[in-house]
């Protein structure tokens, strides 16, 4: 693709800083994977965050750095810590955001120093978006997206495939080459933060994933845009990997945890922290001792917290085994 902005990157070999600069929210979804019993409620101040940033300077230009939250908009200062990073040199600089823009967000940066903001609807219609998010959030996002493309900012969308707006997923592609949408980050739900408490079994089976997923990113590829998806399902004979230990993610918090995998952040076993500043490794046996476990069901933490997308034979084998989330699939054209 020629002259395209970077963003988060789920690629083997991809560093990635996913920075919770708060956990605060002014919405209630259902799903949501914030867990404030672990990683609290403390709102970072910008002198941390900038000391934080720091910590990853020495390889910055590798590196993609992603705010998020709660809602990161919520932070009064946002925008210096977007600034920072773009002076530190980072790769790229992501907002993650509900679309409700706090804090006159968009005012205060330019295009120039943000790659993305990138917006999370779960639905392509307000009934079943609103259901998962809250009432008004579809209007409010939609509204968000179409004041940031139209001052020039770029676009991109995440959408959490779960059993409640699968069936949704095929009528994303030409709402999102109506919004002026350039990338499409289609997730697949973790049963962790609230959906962990869900009665409702919100994973989605292995037929209905392969009959929906795969075709809906091809025909928002279609549209010229830029769609990863996970695998989630990996065919026989597929080389299973785990970002883990071929991949650069962090997954920082405002208390100071620092996690290598999303799927391990409802539990105290982090395996970096910062202390007084610094990052440092934790000690012991932590998510690290998990990464390179070989087991017959790929993904160890999928097998311990949501092993409902996995099947076995009557042998007790697994008929297939789950991919990393964090390794996706990237379609797109060349234009
Ligand atoms: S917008 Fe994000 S942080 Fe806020 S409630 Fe929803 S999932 Fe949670
Ligand atoms: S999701 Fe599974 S495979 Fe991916 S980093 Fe975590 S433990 Fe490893």
């Amino acid at each position: 693709m020629n002259n395209i902005n970077q963003t988060v990157s789920f690629s083997k070999n991809a560093a990635n800083v996913f920075f919770h600069i708060l956990t605060k929210c002014n919405l209630k979804c259902r799903h949501c994977y914030i867990n404030k019993k672990q990683h609290g409620d403390t709102i970072l101040p910008i002198s941390d965050i900038e000391l934080w940033l720091n910590e990853f300077a020495s390889k910055s230009s590798q590196t993609n750095i992603i705010f998020l939250g709660g809602e990161p908009t919520l932070h009064p200062d946002l925008s210096t810590a977007i600034k920072k990073a773009r002076k530190l040199g980072f790769k790229s600089v992501t907002i993650d955001t509900n679309g409700y823009l706090f804090n006159d967000i968009l005012s205060k940066t330019e295009p120039y120093e943000v790659d993305y903001f990138s917006f999370s609807l779960d639905g392509a219609t307000a009934d079943v978006n609103d259901k998962i998010r809250g009432r008004g959030c579809y209007e409010a996002c939609l509204s968000g997206i179409n004041k940031a493309v139209s001052k020039g900012f770029n676009t991109s969308l995440i959408f959490t495939v779960s059993s409640e707006n699968i069936h949704e997923l095929e009528k994303m592609p030409p709402l999102l080459k109506d919004l002026g949408i350039t990338r499409f980050f289609i997730q697949v739900i973790g049963i962790r933060g609230n959906s962990a408490d869900s009665r409702e079994n919100l994973q989605v089976s292995r037929d209905k994933w392969l009959d929906l997923v795969p075709a809906a990113a091809q025909k928002a590829a279609d549209h010229g845009i830029i769609v990863s998806y996970p695998k989630v399902f990996l065919e026989p004979g597929e080389i299973f990997e785990c970002a883990g230990l071929c991949a650069d993610n962090y997954f920082i918090f405002p208390n100071g945890r620092v996690y290598r995998c999303p799927l391990c952040e409802d539990f105290p076993i982090h395996s970096m922290k910062f202390e007084n500043n610094r990052l440092v490794r934790c000690p012991g046996i932590n998510e690290a001792s998990l990464f390179t476990l070989d087991i017959p069901e790929g993904c160890v933490m999928n097998k311990l917290i949501q092993p409902d997308n996995i099947c076995y034979r009557p042998d007790k084998t697994p008929e297939y085994r789950i991919a990393c989330c964090m390794l996706k699939q990237e379609v797109h054209i060349d234009i």
